[in-house]
Parts: C-alpha cells; sequence; structure tokens
C-alpha cells in the first residue's frame, strides 16, 4: 500500500478555484467602517493592489495562478498526502485517515500560498512597501519570505505578547529581511493612544491589524496585506485542496469528512471549498471545520456585521464574530485568537453547508502529542486542533464500527512552538472558562447597520 501520495509538478493545478459562484446565494457587501454603505474599490485602492480587489469580488469560478507565482510554489508544491497509518493503528480504528501536509513549505505553514501571490501582484503594480500584522508570527514569516522574494519592504506588527514569547519566530522575519514592531507601538497614532493609557497592553490581532492599517492608510507608497479572512486569500488556499482531490483519487478514495482548523478561516476553505460543488451536486461529505472553545467564532457568536478590527478602521463585514474588543484568553494557537472568520466560510456555515465545532486547548495537545509519537511530525497548537477533530471522527467509526475516509489539513509544524509544549509537558498549561462575560460586553459594541 502507498501511504505517501505524491503528485508530479506537471499535474500541479494551475488556477485557483473562486467559491463565489457556487455560494447558496450573494455575498453580503462590504462596507465602509465610517459610513456603514457598500464599500467602492475605489475605498481600497489605497490598500490593496487593483488584482486583488477585483479576485475579492469576482464572479469567475476559475483564476489562473500567474507563471511566476507558480514557479515560487514549485520550490515546496505539490505538497505530499498522506495516509496516517501508525495513528490509525494506535487508535485502532477502521477509519482511513489522510493528511495534507502543508508545514513542509519554508514558512512552516499553508500561509506562503497567499503570502507569494499577495507580494507578487503588489510588485506588479509598482508597490514595493507593505505593512502587516502578525500574531504568533506565521503570517509575519510566510510574507517576509515572499516579500524578500519579489524585493519589497516590508513592515509587522506583532502583537506583544507573542513579540516576547516567541523571539524565533521574530527572528524568522528578520533574516527574510522585514522590520518588526511591538503591537501596541509609538508608529501609530493608535498605538500611541493605547500606550498612553497602559503602558503594558500585551496587544491582540485586532489592535495589530488597526496599526498595519493605519500605517499603510496614511503611506500613500505602501499597501497593507492580511493573511485570512478576506475572500482572495480562501482562494489563494485552494491550490491545497485541490491538489488533495487529485491525490485523494490518486488513492482511490474519497473523503466522507474534510476537516481544518479555523482561526480566520483561511486553511480550512482552502481545503474544503473545492468540496463545495460536489456537496451540491449531491455527494455525502462533511465539511468540518475545528476552532478554540476560548474564542468560538462560529459555534457562539451571532452572524451578523461588524469591524474586522479594534479600531473600526477595517471594513464591515457580515461574520459569525465575538465582537471586534474581544480579547481571547491567551491560548498558545495564537493563530486561531481572531474575533471573527472569513466572510464566505460563515455564509456556507449559516446555510449548513459547513459544520463547526470547538474543543479546549488540553484536549488538542493530547492529540497533538499522539500524532507526534505515531507519525513523527511535531504540530503547531492551530494544527492540533484538526487533529484532534480527526482524532475524534476516527473513534467514531471505530465505535460504529465503519470505514470513514477522512482527510484533515496539516496546516504547520510546531517547532517554534516549543514553549508552548514544554508548558504541556510540565502540566502548566490549562483550559480557560468559556469566556461568557467578556464576549457579552464586546457584543455590545457591534455597529448598527441600516442597508
Ligand atoms: C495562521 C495559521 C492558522 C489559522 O489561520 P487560518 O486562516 O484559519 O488558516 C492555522 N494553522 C497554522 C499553522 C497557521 O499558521
Amino acid at each position: 500500500m502507498e501511504n505517501r501520495i505524491w503528485l508530479k509538478q506537471s499535474d500541479m493545478p494551475t488556477q485557483w478555484y473562486n467559491v463565489i459562484p457556487d455560494l447558496p446565494g450573494p455575498p453580503a457587501p462590504v462596507l465602509h467602517p465610517a459610513t456603514l454603505q457598500p464599500v467602492t474599490p475605489g475605498d481600497l485602492t489605497p490598500l490593496f493592489p487593483m488584482a486583488l480587489i477585483e479576485q475579492e469580488v469576482s464572479g469567475e469560478r476559475w483564476i489562473k495562478i500567474p507563471d511566476e507565482v507558480m514557479k515560487i510554489y514549485s520550490i515546496w508544491r505539490p505538497t505530499p498526502l498522506v495516509r496516517a497509518v501508525r495513528l490509525e493503528k494506535l487508535l485502532d480504528t477502521p477509519a482511513h485517515i489522510y493528511y495534507k501536509n502543508e508545514s513542509v513549505s519554508p514558512a512552516g505553514s499553508h500561509k506562503p500560498n497567499t503570502s507569494v501571490p499577495q507580494a507578487y501582484y503588489n510588485k506588479k503594480e509598482g508597490i514595493n512597501k507593505l505593512v502587516t500584522e502578525t500574531g504568533a508570527g506565521q503570517w509575519g514569516s510566510a510574507l517576509a519570505m515572499a516579500c524578500n522574494f519579489f524585493g519589497i519592504d516590508l513592515q509587522v506588527f506583532m502583537v506583544k505578547v507573542s513579540y516576547h514569547q516567541k523571539p524565533y519566530r521574530r527572528s524568522l522575519m528578520e533574516i527574510w529581511g522585514a522590520k518588526v514592531f511591538a503591537s501596541p507601538s509609538d508608529q501609530t497614532n493608535y498605538g500611541r493612544e493605547l500606550l498612553k493609557k497602559d503602558p503594558d497592553n500585551p496587544g491582540s490581532l485586532g489592535i495589530a491589524i488597526s496599526e498595519a492599517v493605519e500605517k499603510a492608510a496614511t503611506d500613500p507608497d505602501a499597501h497593507y496585506a492580511l493573511g485570512s479572512v478576506l475572500n482572495h486569500v480562501c482562494m489563494h488556499q485552494t491550490i491545497l485542496g485541490l491538489e488533495a482531490k487529485k491525490q485523494m483519487e490518486i488513492a482511490g478514495e474519497y473523503p466522507d469528512v474534510v476537516i481544518g482548523c479555523v482561526g480566520g478561516g483561511s486553511n480550512f476553505s482552502g481545503l474544503a471549498f473545492p468540496f463545495v460543488p460536489d456537496k451540491a451536486a449531491g455527494k455525502k461529505v462533511r465539511l468540518l471545520g475545528i476552532e478554540p472553545a476560548s474564542c468560538p467564532t462560529l459555534t457562539k457568536g451571532p452572524y451578523t456585521f461588524d469591524y474586522g478590527d479594534t479600531a473600526r478602521m477595517a471594513p464591515v463585514v457580515k461574520m459569525y464574530t465575538l465582537g471586534h474588543d474581544f480579547v481571547p484568553p491567551g491560548i498558545h494557537a495564537g493563530g486561531l485568537r481572531y474575533h471573527g472568520d472569513a466572510p464566505l466560510l460563515c455564509q456556507l456555515v449559516n446555510a449548513g453547508v459547513i459544520e463547526a465545532r470547538a474543543y479546549p486547548q488540553l484536549t488538542c495537545f493530547e492529540a497533538a502529542l499522539m500524532f507526534a509519537r505515531s507519525e513523527g511530525i511535531i504540530p503547531a497548537p492551530e494544527t492540533s486542533h484538526a487533529i484532534r477533530g480527526a482524532i475524534d471522527e476516527a473513534l467514531d467509526a471505530k465505535k460504529r464500527n465503519e470505514k470513514r475516509v477522512i482527510l484533515f489539513n496539516f496546516s504547520g509544524h510546531g517547532h517554534f512552538d516549543m514553549s508552548a509544549y514544554d508548558d504541556y509537558l510540565s502540566g502548566k498549561l490549562t483550559d480557560f472558562a468559556y469566556p461568557e462575560a467578556k464576549i457579552k460586553a464586546a457584543l455590545a459594541n457591534l455597529p448598527e447597520v441600516k442597508l
């Protein structure tokens, strides 16, 4: 039996898949944060290149991947699809478990799938300076690598707690030539305002986004880049789902359930969206997103319009949200701590096409260790949520004594997350109670949208 399913470079997909024409209804409009009226492309041109603004609203089902992007993808793509036979044995399950291994990219996660095209389209439109934010540092490092390839200067606002807790991700960004600031910083009006109130503000992803958007919007030479949530980001990630579909076909199987962890929703969307048309055509495939119980956007948030960032500078979108000023507890899966989720993913969850489940962190670390000890690879704490989901599906199949084909996305490795593993191994890691009061307070501040 082949347990490692390769795809030849010549068989790599040459187009991304855009789910918009296959949605159950038209997507909700994106609103301007000041007027709460639909944005025009002109509102977005200070932040994004035209090519990405067009992709954001495109009705085309297939979009060609530029040759220069394909060339860089080919450094690590196609990524392997692996059948986790040793994990299956450990669980003693009749289920077949496959994982798409996105940890083999130079930055160690799926994120370069979008950082490379984003840097490419900016460069093509004459932009030589990008600004972004990063939580745990995965997006910052992926974009730093891409900017380095295309000769673009990059400034990164990194959430302050991570800046101090994860110094090696900062080194990674600096190796690839980026300038990194701990956020809140003294580089922006918003950051200075927050520091005046509390010099020890630990920062959050929402705050870092506000700083990066402010910096990009006030510098006529700079653009902004986002590593998740937006439609074009989810579309770029479909490269991994399209490859996985081809590889499953080579393996002679079709998944009963497709699983991914959800932070802003991009890696799961990348794997799941290519299965949406199959499902609409009557195929029995479940699409299951897993989020942390301490930031339970899809499972506990209302589906409504909210700001994308804390300072209300980013567009207002319709999504499941915990409120733009909700700051989740400091779980180790830093990449899963966003208050909202990708609008396209949210629309599909709301329509019942995609399911969601939430897990606390201890059970995810337990799953991560089972995976590391059976399959060898050490998962990122974010990825451990998808693994927990896959293991529970495999155990459920065992209980019912049914063969179930499980496909999940191995979004990244955990080589820079050793402090989290140290805490887990020494028993210092705890679960957080569901932050009900904090979520309730944040939900009181939703924008009043009248369309
Ligand atoms: C950023 C990140 C995530 C979460 O982001 P999504 O946009 O939801 O994919 C998950 N896993 C890893 C390894 C990441 O770096």
